[in-house]
């Protein structure tokens, strides 16, 4: 017999859990809220799949789970699951690479907006000032139309991202550790090596994974080459950035601004970066949307049901 563990309640999760064997045992935690680590270890301990929602499954926890067959993640990125320690254990790791991609590059190029057009401060100053004093340059922005679009790893959400900034006339440059023909193609896209993207680019928008190998790719020298009007959008991982030099970086108006849905210490969020104006903060709502999280399900649990059978 199967059992399956679905870590947080999660949108359609009872509907999709209607697809698999009516002899499987399937234990939806009621709250969206994550379970403590020993909750989570105890009820794992005889779990033969884990639908996991933001957990950190590392080798010890893994070790504690003796019957796994697959892990599910609820999303694309894998940075939470040691996934050397569930290859030796011959654990299977899935993710959700196709159901995440449009929403979470919808919220880059939501973010680009917000900055530019400054609408979280135009939005404030209603909410402070009604009526308002109506002046030609109130909360005065700039247009998105006709700037570089530096993307920062051209994969899956990179490359939509592009797709959705042709519209804006956008001339699109990126940086990938391996070149991408047919997108640049697709996309107008030119290849630049980083240091030159962050020179030339008026966004940059940040869509590399998490992890050891991109940590701090953006740090104080990398900020040092943007231009001072430029903007820098996060909707990777935190880690890919690093915050402090970041928050100084927009206090001192050397980059223009900022939109981040990640944190390097998630979910703190560097108070330095939430005194400032200049920056638009989002709690990591990427794929929160409706369409996103009820596809997301369905996927999810599919991907425990191809294995398990
Ligand atoms: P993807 O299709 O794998 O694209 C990632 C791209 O980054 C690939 O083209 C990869 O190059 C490139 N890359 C990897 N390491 C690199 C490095 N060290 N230097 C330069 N380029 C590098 O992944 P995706 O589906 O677009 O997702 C990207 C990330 O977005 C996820 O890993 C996740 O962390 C994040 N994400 C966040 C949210 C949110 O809610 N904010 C939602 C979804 C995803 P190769 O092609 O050579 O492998």
């Amino acid at each position: 017999m199967e059992r399956i563990i679905v870590t947080r309640n999660i949108p359609g999760v009872k509907e999709a859990a209607k697809q698999l064997p009516q002899d499987w045992e399937v234990w939806v935690n009621p709250s969206e809220s994550s379970l403590s680590r020993d909750e989570l270890l105890e009820r794992s301990a005889n779990a033969t799949a884990l639908l996991v929602v933001g957990d950190q499954i590392d080798r010890e926890a893994l070790s504690l789970m003796p019957h796994v067959k697959v892990l599910s993640n609820y999303g694309v990125g894998l940075d939470n699951i040691d996934l050397a320690a569930a290859e030796e254990k011959g654990v299977i790791v899935k993710n959700l690479p196709n159901e995440v991609s449009y929403s979470t590059a919808e919220l880059a190029i939501a973010l680009m907006l917000a900055c530019v057009r400054r609408i979280p401060e135009a939005d404030r100053l209603v909410r402070r000032e009604n009526p308002f004093s109506w002046t030609p340059t109130i909360v005065i922005g700039n247009n998105l139309q006709g700037k570089t679009l530096g993307i920062i790893g051209f994969g899956r959400i990179g490359q939509l991202v592009a797709k959705m900034a042709q519209a804006f006339d956008m001339p699109i440059i990126y940086y990938n550790r391996s070149r991408k023909p047919e997108a640049e193609k697709l996309y107008n896209a030119q290849y630049r090596d980083l240091p030159d993207l962050l020179k030339e680019a008026d966004v940059v928008s940040l869509h590399v994974p998490g992890g050891s190998e991109t940590q701090n790719l953006i740090g104080e020298p990398e900020l040092q080459l943007m231009k001072s009007s430029a903007m820098l959008i996060n909707v990777a991982r935190g880690t890919v950035v690093d915050e402090a030099a970041l928050a100084a970086a927009l206090k001192e108006k050397r980059i223009a601004a900022a939109g981040l849905d990640v944190y390097q210490n998630e979910p703190a969020v560097n108070p330095e970066l939430i005194a400032l104006d200049n920056v638009v903060l989002t709690p990591h709502i990427g794929t929160t949307t409706w369409e996103t999280r009820t596809a997301m399900t369905k996927k999810a649990i599919d991907n425990i049901y191809q294995v398990l059978k």
